[in-house]
């Protein structure tokens, strides 16, 4: 067979030459774009021209501080077409963090869009490796800046080279893109994807058991493009030639409903909150959702009540997926196998809140301290991956050796695998929570209380006991509107947990903290709660 590499500039080739006049649909700052998928290759290739023209060399990094639209897309297949990596910055960072994983990247260009300058700007003297700042703006103007050298995209672009050819020579195994962990403790963690690991995965996402996204769908990423490359899907979607809505900036729930309207979306995916957010909406609005076929939730558990009101309610498809930034991230996908589609609804929904079986080419266990554990759906341990996608080390970072082990990925997530396959993740190995030597799952708990028709959202953490070493403590936020007791959500748990497992304490707020990418950030929840006793 030939060896022909796997690397992303035919993935771009392949939308440019067989769906030349595909649409992607970009909301910036001041307008929606509509572009073909002929002005996308055009663009990308002038800004690969224009970086190369700029000194970036071969395996040096181009850093974006970028929500979710055409020019973030374009610089998905420039960088990579050059020989260079792509890395994709997380704007929410804290100002310390943000400064680490620049230098430590070693970004040589950064591209900003518009809004998000003062955050560099904020941070310019600690960066020690930037010598070009470039801002991604529709205005004909440079907008006021203290960043020097500043150019503006839109020119650079009129002076590049629209038929620049990507490089011929690239090698599978060079790195292509790069995100960093969004860590809650130590720094961020960063992670070298490849080009074949990019391609393999973006073939996986289009296999018909998992997401089986394809040309005839409208793919909106509602996942940020710096979080782990939202998910593979601006490489996915253009590889197949699907046409994608790119959400931009600051968008609310209102607007994406809205786009999957006016749009016909019919694959979309983010993280809980946001569906939890669409939900609202589109509950108290009047919105056209049957355009839908799939929308993909990962990255925190999908509380049960929550698919199930999207298929019952909205008749919205909706899939629950499992991945990390060290996956790239597709690890395993939730779907009924054929012959579970004619269980009873509960034993479906059961499955379907899973984090699923793991895709072709992956491959998982879990192990504690007496081994590996059994596929009895009971026993729990760690997670641990290897696959062609799944990072062997994190960038020159001394805690590579303990996650990357034996030639496994030890996630620090912990899990229950049964007897079809299907994992459960139960906690992180630092939430799950210890009471009198037994383990209480947080991730249940929170499902649970989810579930209550009062409430919005819940975390559940654990706090010191004298006698019982750990208990739970839930933190509900309720909808607007409701009411709840502590007593009403214990006895709604006591129709499911034992009551050992029930919450000491549920304390209401009005909101719950939240990490950058949107998860619950229980450690401040824990800390605030021990220091309120
Ligand atoms: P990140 O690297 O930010 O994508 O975070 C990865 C972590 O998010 C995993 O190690 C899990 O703890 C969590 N996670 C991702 N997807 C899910 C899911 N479907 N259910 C529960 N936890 C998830």
């Amino acid at each position: 067979m030939m060896n022909t590499p796997l690397t992303i500039p035919p993935m771009l080739e392949r939308a440019e030459r067989y769906f030349p006049t595909k649409q992607v649909i970009s909301r910036t700052l001041d307008k929606t774009h509509r572009l073909t998928y002929k002005d996308i290759g055009k663009r990308t290739r002038a800004l690969a021209s224009v970086l190369t023209e700029l000194g970036l060399k071969r395996g040096e990094r181009v850093g974006t501080v970028a929500w979710n639209h055409h020019r973030h897309l374009e610089a998905y297949f420039a960088a990579p077409g050059v020989g260079a990596v792509l890395h994709m910055i997380n704007m929410r960072l804290s100002a310390d963090h943000l400064v680490y994983v620049i230098n430590h990247a070693e970004d040589r260009i950064l591209l900003i869009d518009e809004d998000l300058l003062p955050v560099i700007e904020a941070v310019q003297d600690k960066l020690t490796t930037v010598h070009t700042f470039i801002v991604l703006t529709d205005k004909e103007q440079l907008p006021e800046s203290t960043l020097r050298p500043l150019y503006s995209y839109e020119s650079l672009l009129e002076k590049g080279n629209p038929q620049f050819p990507f490089l011929e020579d690239l090698d599978e195994h060079e790195p292509a893109a790069m995100c960093y962990t969004s860590a809650t403790t130590g720094k961020p963690k960063g992670v070298l994807y490849s080009h074949r690991g990019i391609t393999l995965h973006s073939l996986v996402q289009g296999m018909v058991d998992t997401t089986a996204l394809s040309e005839n769908d409208v793919c909106m990423p509602v996942v940020p493009m710096f979080h782990v490359n939202a998910w593979g899907l601006p490489f996915s979607a253009t590889f197949y030639g699907a046409t994608q809505v790119l959400p931009g900036p600051q968008f609310t729930p209102q607007l994406l409903a809205e786009l999957i309207e006016n749009e016909r979306v019919t694959f979309t995916g983010g993280v809980p909150t946001i569906w939890l957010g669409l939900l609202q909406v589109v509950q108290k609005g009047n919105y056209d959702l049957s355009s839908l076929r799939a929308v993909i939730c990962g990255g925190s558990a999908a509380p049960k009540s929550m698919i199930e009101t999207f298929e019952k309610k909205l008749k919205v498809p909706f899939f629950h997926a499992y991945g990390m930034t060290e996956t790239s991230p597709i690890v395993s996908y939730s779907r009924l196998k054929s012959h579970q589609q004619n269980w009873d609804e509960a034993d479906r929904f059961n499955v379907r809140a899973t984090q699923g079986m793991a895709v072709p080419l992956i491959d998982l266990k879990g192990v504690n301290e007496n081994g590996e554990i059994a596929w009895d759906g009971k026993e729990m341990g760690e997670l641990l991956i290897r696959g062609p996608w799944i990072a062997d080390q994190y960038h020159e970072d001394d805690r590579s050796d303990q996650a990357f082990r034996d030639g496994w990925l030890h996630t620090g997530d912990v899990v229950t695998i049964d007897e079809e396959g299907s994992i459960k993740i139960v906690d992180r190995t630092k939430d799950l929570i210890k009471s009198g030597g037994e383990w209480i799952s947080s991730v249940d708990l929170e499902n649970a209380i989810m579930g209550h028709e009062a409430v919005l959202e819940a975390a559940v953490v654990a706090v010191p006991h004298e006698k019982w070493q750990e208990r739970p403590v839930a933190c509900v936020v309720l909808k607007e509107g409701q009411n709840a007791t502590k007593e009403e959500i214990n006895d709604y748990l006591a129709q499911q947990f034992a009551k050992w497992w029930l919450p000491d304490d549920v304390i209401f707020m009005d909101q719950l903290p939240r990490t950058s990418v949107g998860k619950f950030l229980k450690r401040a929840l824990r800390d605030e709660i021990v220091k309120a006793r």
